[in-house]
């Protein structure tokens, strides 16, 4: 057995229960030894039987001299028993577990922890954890800090606690620690074994963290490593196509543009070009909050693409922002002769040789486009920014070795740390302000006793002003789809708003809708023939309709505040003054204060990293709903620790840091 077996190597573990333990996430030994404990009882203090006290949490040794089942006359089971050290004797009492008293073997040595209460007029300690001590050793459920963790049906905290102590005792001699002495001290870091001794057996509270601090190292290190290596190996293919412009050209491009770029807009675009001007293909990521203008951005590098004679392709996550994306395009390109196609579903019409750009889903374009001429592909908003579409790319020019220089937009304010840490492969621009003149948007939080006001406000505005609203229902289930129980609470909703809104046209959109319908719905929403639309919040991201300015969102309480900031930045984009209602029914304090952070003037990016700390890690609800993976053991929000992991992977993949040869970080540098 070494760390990379599956669970089914250890004693007593068939595939019931390796089945149950993937569902916590744990498939070899090493995940085993690497699950940390949600949290710990400190049962560490052990008694003379003599000495106890009423009210104290402790743990005693000795030998049961008897135990037995009661039945009351009202038909309560109890379980009653007696233990004797040479100090004295005490009672144990537990309460309906009859079975129990088939395992305890009056006459031998047993260690109980648990409160100790009077039971009738005699001391007793109540319902304590046991285990059987007849043949010594250390103990395990009692008498320590014992760790409880997250557990799932038919896996317990003692269950675990068990299977753990095996592993680690069979284990601890050949770990091994792929950090050297030099670099643990340097790092102010503790060893793998002392770390995992600390985290399951810990023998005082201060090691916890010591322990945690480690294992969360390694789990940072690794996402570290894996997106440097992945950088590596991009970096080792050749551009498709190299491109080259004069900055007059450039000139022309922008000063055919309605507007003047900001400054943000201004910059990315020349750390683009100067990416495309390289013959290693182009891998940069470009944030920006909702209306910051990328698509302009994006623009002007098709325009270098199509300038040097080549193709371009942009993919969107669905037909209606591809739709978007194509006129968008068409109005930024009016005065340039270039050929702009919408791929749909049906045939490509146009001839594939004729066109400059293409516009479509991820899917299309895949299926349809040949990539030989292509040298850009612009991937928008796509969920975890691409990763899958890069892929994609890498496959299909494998063995040519050389690929389309590559740009994701993404309007999920991802904080610095975390896309330095997963998203390290790709380069970064950052678009951090919005064009001038925009209205900022008012944002008020609803409580429920406001409810029919804000329905009559938004009445009165509607009719006054000729705008239109969003509502949006949040998920149910808070998963990254759509399920039938969603759109059941969407559906129900829009009954009611239909009959509150009565005099008004009330459309409903959700993801599960026909292609078909749902592009009937927003049609007829972009046209002001839809007065409201309600809908899911997955729905188009980036459906642009300035005349709506008014956004009502349902039990803000469910969403990250970067989530709500950016279905708020879907009003705000024209010239009438727009507004954001958060309706919640939740009167915690805490609740409040976050969302109360929205009426502040924050970005996407401050309101995330304020998610990340007002959150925490390991709330599903946070790291979910931002579209990035939830760490388990460490923490996004710990920037030094971040910072150390970083710095170490890239000294290890320059070959300045030695490491030990050892399969855990070899597994990533050798991928
Ligand atoms: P996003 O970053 O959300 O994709 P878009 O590219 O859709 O934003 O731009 C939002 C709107 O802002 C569009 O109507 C676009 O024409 C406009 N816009 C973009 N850049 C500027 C600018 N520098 N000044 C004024 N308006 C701009
Ligand atoms: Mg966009």
């Amino acid at each position: 057995m070494d760390l990379t077996s599956a669970v089914s190597v250890l004693p007593k573990v068939g595939p019931k229960y390796a089945k149950r333990l993937e569902k916590l996430g744990i498939k070899t030994v090493e995940d085993l030894l690497m699950y940390v404990p949600s949290r710990y009882k400190d049962l560490s203090t052990v008694s003379k039987i003599k000495n106890v006290q009423i009210g104290e949490v402790l743990t005693i040794k000795g030998n049961l001299i008897n135990a037995k089942n009661i039945y009351t006359k009202s038909g309560r089971k109890f379980q009653i028993a007696e233990v004797s050290d040479e100090s004295g004797t005490i009672q144990v009492i537990w309460f309906n577990q009859p079975f129990l008293i088939r395992n305890l073997r009056v006459g031998e040595k047993y260690s109980l922890s648990g409160k100790v209460d009077f039971f009738g007029n005699k001391k007793a300690i109540i319902s304590p954890d046991w285990e059987n001590i007849e043949m010594g050793g250390k103990t395990l459920h009692t008498g320590r800090i014992v760790p409880t963790y997250p557990e799932t049906y038919g896996i317990s905290s003692k269950w675990l606690r068990g299977k753990i102590a095996i592993c680690y005792e069979l284990l601890k001699k050949g770990l091994g620690d792929f950090l050297p002495p030099e670099s643990l001290k340097e790092l102010k870091l503790t060893s793998l074994d002392k770390a995992i001794s600390f985290t399951h057996f810990p023998e005082s509270f201060d090691v916890i963290n010591t322990g945690h601090e480690r294992l969360a190292f390694n789990e940072l290190l690794f996402h570290q490593v894996k997106s440097l290596v992945r950088k590596k190996e991009w970096g080792k293919n050749k551009v498709s196509h190299k491109l080259q412009m004069e900055e007059t050209v450039l000139q022309k491009f922008i000063t055919a543009l309605p507007y003047t770029l900001t400054n943000s807009q201004q910059k990315a675009i020349l750390e683009i070009y100067s990416d495309l001007k390289k013959d290693t293909p182009m891998n940069r990521l470009l944030e920006g909050d909702v209306g910051s203008g990328k698509t302009v951005v994006a623009a002007a590098a098709a325009f270098m693409s199509f300038v040097n004679g080549f193709q371009s392709v942009f993919m969107a996550p669905t037909q209606i922002l591809a739709e978007q994306h194509f006129n968008s395009l068409s109005e930024i390109f009016a005065k340039f002769k270039i050929r702009i196609s919408l791929i749909t579903s049906g045939a490509i019409k146009k001839e594939l040789g004729k066109t400059d750009i293409f516009v479509g889903t991820h899917a299309l374009i895949h299926k349809k486009v040949q990539f030989d001429k292509v040298s850009l592909v612009v991937i928008d908003e796509q969920h975890r920014f691409g990763v899958e579409q890069r892929e994609h790319l890498i496959q299909k020019s494998k063995e040519r070795k050389y690929l389309p220089n590559v740009l994701t937009m993404t309007a999920t304010p991802i904080p610095r740390t975390v896309a330095l840490t997963l998203y390290g492969d790709l380069d970064l621009s950052v678009l951090e302000e919005l064009p001038k003149g925009r209205i900022p948007v008012t944002t008020w939080l609803v409580p429920p006793e406001k409810r029919n006001g804000a329905y009559d406000w938004i009445k009165a505005e509607l009719l006054e002003n000729k705008v239109q609203a969003f509502i949006i229902c949040p998920l149910i289930d808070v998963s990254e789809t759509e399920t039938l129980k969603d759109v059941r609470a969407v559906s129900t909703e829009f009954e009611e708003l239909k009959k509150i809104f009565n005099s008004y046209k009330v459309g409903l959109l959700h993801g599960r809708q026909k292609t078909k319908e749902k592009e009937n719905v927003l049609t007829s929403f972009r046209q002001g023939k839809t007065d409201i639309l309600v809908a899911t919040p997955i729905v188009e991201v980036g459906i642009d309709v300035p005349n709506a300015t008014i956004m009502l969102i349902e039990a803000g309480e469910r969403f990250g505040l970067a989530q709500l900031h950016q279905l708020r930045g879907r009003i705000g984009r024209g010239t009438k003054k727009s507004y954001c209602l958060v309706f919640t029914e939740s009167k915690s304090k805490q609740v409040v204060t976050r969302l109360n952070a929205l009426k502040k003037a924050l970005s996407g990016f401050e309101l995330a990293e304020l998610d990340l700390k007002m959150r925490g890690p390991g709330e599903l609800l946070g790291t979910k709903q931002h579209g990035y993976p939830e760490l388990k053991i460490a923490s996004w929000g710990d920037t030094e620790l971040i910072k150390k992991s970083r710095e170490f992977a890239e000294k290890i993949l320059s070959g300045e840091e030695k490491y030990q040869k050892n399969y855990m970080l070899q597994r990533y540098i050798t991928l």
